[in-house]
């Protein structure tokens, strides 16, 4: 998990200035996509990290889908800046 945290604040590093606002999640509990920016990826991930109680389910309001990709995408992104 700390693993996560550290690999998210890479993903920003690299996809913020592209306009990549954050990721999203296919939620099964809610059988919806879920946005996250950035700070709330990390404030959830913090508080996982703490046993505290994550908000999941308390996305960001209103994104525009456009500027989310998925956790797999961003792995694919690094992976590829980094063969470079
Ligand atoms: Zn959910």
């Amino acid at each position: 998990m700390k693993q996560d945290l550290k690999l998210m604040r890479e993903f920003r590093r690299v996809l913020a200035p592209k306009g990549v606002q954050g990721i999203f999640f296919y939620c099964e509990d809610c059988t919806e996509e879920h946005f996250y920016d950035w700070d709330i990826m990390e404030a959830n991930m913090l508080s996982t990290l703490a046993e505290e109680q994550s908000a999941v389910h308390e996305p960001s309001p209103n994104p525009d889908p456009h500027n989310y990709v998925p956790w797999d995408y961003c792995l694919g992104y690094l992976d590829g800046i980094q063969q470079r």
